[in-house]
């Protein structure tokens, strides 16, 4: 198979155009930001404004087509554009393309009616809304979604839900989110239980119970009540019993979005490491020429490299129409744990520092933590990895089909 690493121009352009802006622009404002300790209006005010100047140079909603304002991306351009935004806090944020939103504009694009579209996905593209995804359940295990306990019941014109759910991330002032809910209870095959249902946000019955505080502190991952909350019939998105493979199509693009901004986040951790390698002495001369931090800094370029290569594989697998699942929980699994792991060892060579809140190392390293969890747990991906080695194994007597499929 020939193999081209070159980038087409189209895409080296865009990707020189994210990084210039994110250096220009969205580090020297985010550095600012950090060192006033600014308050949530500072924050939300430079957003603003870094928002109308990408607006203005076309790094606008990279992830959708034209016609929703979009710069048309491939995923294998959004592989670039979103890790050079990941190497940024707010730089998601200032091309809206940050999660839940970016994974729920793909949502409605592929499954809303044109009226939903243009009700519902607009304000989206335009920044003037914003939207949750609601699926997880505390009572019951969110990595199985048959056992969705929440239900949608059909009363007249509407549906009325009724449920608990939490980790709803975003839902504290937004407009609406996706909701997933169990409309047929026998449905065989039980993955066909669930429907989604768009729900505008404040409306009656809807509860914010609290912002579930994490390792990472208050991050609008909330606990949520639905107490009899009437949904028009017209607000099902996609068909009924199709809630389960709508949640499967959403976590695909998103899951690899979610990757392209850990390899900027890897990066970035990566690049602190070899600052404070080269110029921290002891014992006779500098960290970086000590063979245990040489290890630790090879061990690391490799894994970041074998990430990037499954990512942008997995994303040419998705632009390319070819099936991809086996690539993306790969790639998932493989970025969640690398970027844990780089930022361990960056922390290692700050020494005290790097257990001190004086660099964003820590901060950096609690967040990591939620990536082995969200989109997938590492066993679940573990398990369908597994799943699909054995079937290629008795079929093809070979597992080269579940390996990339690439020799
Ligand atoms: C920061 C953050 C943001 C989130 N945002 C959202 C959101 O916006 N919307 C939303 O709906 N949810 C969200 N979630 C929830 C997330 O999707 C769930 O945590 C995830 O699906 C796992 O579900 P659970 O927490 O119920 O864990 P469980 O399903 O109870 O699993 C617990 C553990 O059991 C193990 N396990 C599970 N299944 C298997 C298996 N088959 N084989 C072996 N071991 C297994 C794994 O180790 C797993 O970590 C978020 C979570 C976090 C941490």
């Amino acid at each position: 198979m020939p193999i081209d690493f070159q980038l087409p121009p189209d895409v080296e352009e865009v990707r020189l155009r994210v990084r210039k802006f994110m250096d220009a622009e969205v580090r020297p404002a985010e550095a600012t930001l950090q060192e006033r300790e600014a308050d949530r209006n500072s924050y939300v005010r430079t957003i603003m404004e870094l928002r109308t100047k990408a607006k203005g140079q076309g790094l606008w909603n990279p992830h959708l087509p034209a016609e929703w304002d979009g710069m048309g991306l491939g995923p294998v351009a959004m592989a670039f554009v979103s890790a050079e935004a990941g190497r940024t806090g707010i730089g998601p944020f200032v091309i809206n393309a940050q999660a839940p939103d970016e994974g729920n504009m793909h949502t409605l694009l592929h499954w809303a009616t044109p009226e939903q579209k243009e009700k519902y996905l607009r304000p989206l593209a335009e920044g003037r809304a914003r939207s949750f995804f609601s699926m997880t359940e505390p009572e019951v295990a969110g990595s199985d979604p048959t056992l969705i306990q929440t239900t949608a019941v059909r009363d007249g014109d509407d549906w009325v839900i009724n449920g608990h759910k939490w980790f709803s991330s975003g839902a504290k002032g937004a407009n609406f989110g996706i909701v997933i809910a169990c409309t047929d209870a026998d449905a065989d095959p039980p993955q066909a239980r669930n429907s989604a249902f768009i729900v505008e946000v404040p409306t009656e019955g809807f509860e914010i119970i609290r912002d579930v505080e994490t390792m990472a502190g208050h991050g609008n991952h909330p606990e949520l009540r639905y107490n009899n909350v009437r949904v028009p019939a017209d607000r099902m998105l996609g068909g009924r019993g199709e809630g389960h493979l709508l949640g499967q199509y959403r976590l695909g693009p998103a899951r690899l979005a979610h990757c392209m901004r850990w390899i900027g986040n890897a990066e970035i951790a990566l690049e602190m490491l070899m600052d404070r390698a080269l110029n921290r002495y002891a014992h006779g001369s500098l960290l970086a020429d000590k063979q245990a931090i040489q290890w630790m800094m090879a061990e690391s370029a490799m894994e970041l490299y074998t990430g990037k290569l499954m990512v942008l594989h997995a994303a040419y697998k998705i632009e390319n129409k070819m099936p991809f699942k086996q690539e993306v929980s790969m790639a998932k699994h493989h970025v969640a744990n690398m970027l844990w792991r780089i930022i361990d060892r960056a922390i290692q060579v700050h020494g005290a520092l790097g257990y001190s809140t004086d660099t964003p190392l820590e901060r950096m390293m609690r967040n990591a933590r939620a990536a082995r969890l969200v989109d997938g747990a590492d066993e679940v991906h573990m398990q369908t990895i597994a799943r699909n080695m054995i079937a290629a194994y008795k079929e093809h007597g070979n597992t080269r089909s579940a390996t990339g499929d690439l020799l």
